[in-house]
């Protein structure tokens, strides 16, 4: 999927701040960060949401959290707390038809979800 942003960072077309990758997927610095700390962590496979994750693919979750949890230790905020979001489709307020989880942290989030 050429025309996908994430998909031209998975292939080294487009720069990303990468911190970690296996191979599985890749978590990179969100380009517009909302908190100190905010991570993307994608499938390497083109997948649009996760509206479209099939069950094969469903334990692909879990190994994104525990990327995450990794990442949130490594950048400090395991401790002070982090909030994990997978935005789904227009309403979800998915901008990026790839699907990918945000790790955020490094400063009181707010106590409302949206
Ligand atoms: P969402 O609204 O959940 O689809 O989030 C998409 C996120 O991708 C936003 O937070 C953007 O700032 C981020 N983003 C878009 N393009 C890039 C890029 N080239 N490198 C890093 N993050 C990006
Ligand atoms: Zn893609």
């Amino acid at each position: 999927m050429m025309d996908c942003i994430f998909c031209q960072i998975v292939a080294g077309k487009l720069p990303s701040e990468t911190l970690y990758q296996d191979e599985e997927v890749i978590a990179f610095r969100d380009i517009h960060p909302l908190a100190p700390t905010h991570v993307l962590i994608i499938p390497k496979r083109h997948i649009p949401s996760l509206a479209q994750l099939t069950d094969a693919e469903t334990p692909l979750i879990g190994h994104m959290a525990k990327v995450a949890n990794k990442l949130a230790q490594e950048e400090g905020v395991a401790e002070s707390g982090y909030r994990l979001v997978v935005s789904s489709g227009e309403q979800g307020g998915q901008i990026v038809p790839h699907l990918h989880m945000h790790l955020l942290g490094g400063r009181r989030l707010s106590d409302k979800l949206c």
